[in-house]
């Protein structure tokens, strides 16, 4: 009796994992042609310079991300598709798209604002980036300095000569390399003194743990001063409240980013906050 339960219990999951591997499947189909039919989008962050008050903290750029409206499904996450985008070689492609729109979209705005966009380990190591960022840094006329590239340090994991050398190479065309949610993974001081970031992104955990516990506070101004340190700016990832706020400027930070500055829209919805208030108020009375 035992072991029919306990080969029930098997038998109980093997349709899930099947549902969940031809779920996958479908959704690669799908996402293989998403871009095609226009259901990409880019939706926009606000990333403000950390000030004592939402009002002092001043934007100055957006991190880019990926949307996906499936026309069944509806909005599916990027922490979804991005990762089936990898797995597939769709990445490639997809990322392509998205950090041409991203540039397209910056160099379209009246203040010259930074952008910052996420690449992928797979678009990182196995494309082309660097003859790719060069040639859309050319076709949409985006200064390199207003670009910001976010890397997560499983990017560097696999291939560490073949990084630093990406990582050069990328920086030498004048654009900002920062580390994405940092303190999330391993290994993460010997990437700090190996590679040239520029800018350290403090990983949304920690900050949400901030008036939680003492641990997540002594963690985020370690990683404030080391990054000073090494001469690099930081930015703290999911901000949420005036009290986050308040303390990452108090403790010195340089950048913060979360619901509390704004969530990630359409850039429609930040027309005033890239120059595009006249625009807006025209539209309005026209339409
Ligand atoms: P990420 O690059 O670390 O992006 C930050 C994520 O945190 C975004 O989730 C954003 O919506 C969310 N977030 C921002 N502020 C707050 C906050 O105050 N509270 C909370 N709870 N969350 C906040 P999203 O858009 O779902 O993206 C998830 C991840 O998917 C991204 O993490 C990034 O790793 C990946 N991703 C998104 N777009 C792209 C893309 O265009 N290319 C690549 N390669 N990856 C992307
Ligand atoms: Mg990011
Ligand atoms: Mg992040
Ligand atoms: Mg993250």
């Amino acid at each position: 009796r035992a072991k029919q339960k306990s080969r029930g219990t098997i038998s109980l999951f093997q349709p899930e994992m099947d549902q969940q591997i031809r779920d996958r499947r479908v959704l690669h189909q799908d996402l293989s042609v998403a871009i095609k039919n226009g259901e990409l989008s880019l939706a926009f962050q606000p990333q403000g310079a950390a000030g004592h008050s939402v009002a002092e903290s001043e934007i100055i750029g957006f991190e880019a991300l990926a949307r996906w409206q499936h026309p069944v499904r509806g909005q599916v996450s990027p922490a979804e598709f991005i990762p089936i985008a990898e797995e597939s070689g769709l990445i490639v492609e997809m990322g392509e798209w998205i950090l041409r729109e991203a540039c397209r979209e910056a160099a379209s705005w009246p203040k010259p604002l930074q952008v910052a966009v996420n690449l992928s380990p797979a678009q990182f190591m196995h494309g082309d980036v660097v003859g790719l960022v060069h040639s859309i840094l050319l076709e949409t006329g985006l200064a390199p300095g207003r670009l910001e590239l976010e890397i997560t340090e499983g990017v560097l994991i696999e291939d560490f000569d073949r990084g630093l050398a990406l990582l050069r190479r990328l920086k030498a065309l004048g654009v900002r390399i920062s580390m994405d949610d940092f303190g999330s993974g391993y290994s993460s001081l010997s990437y700090l003194q190996a590679f040239p970031f520029d800018k350290i992104k403090i990983d949304r955990a920690f900050i949400t743990n901030l008036g939680r516990n003492p641990q997540s506070a002594a963690i985020v101004r370690a990683v404030i001063d080391l990054g000073h340190g090494l001469e690099m700016s930081i930015i703290a990832e999911g901000v949420e409240t005036v009290e986050q706020l308040a303390f990452l400027a108090k403790e010195g930070c340089d950048g913060v980013q979360g619901y509390l500055l704004g969530r990630p829209l359409p850039i429609g919805k930040y027309a005033g906050l890239v120059g595009r208030a006249e625009v807006m108020e025209l539209a309005l009375k026209t339409g």
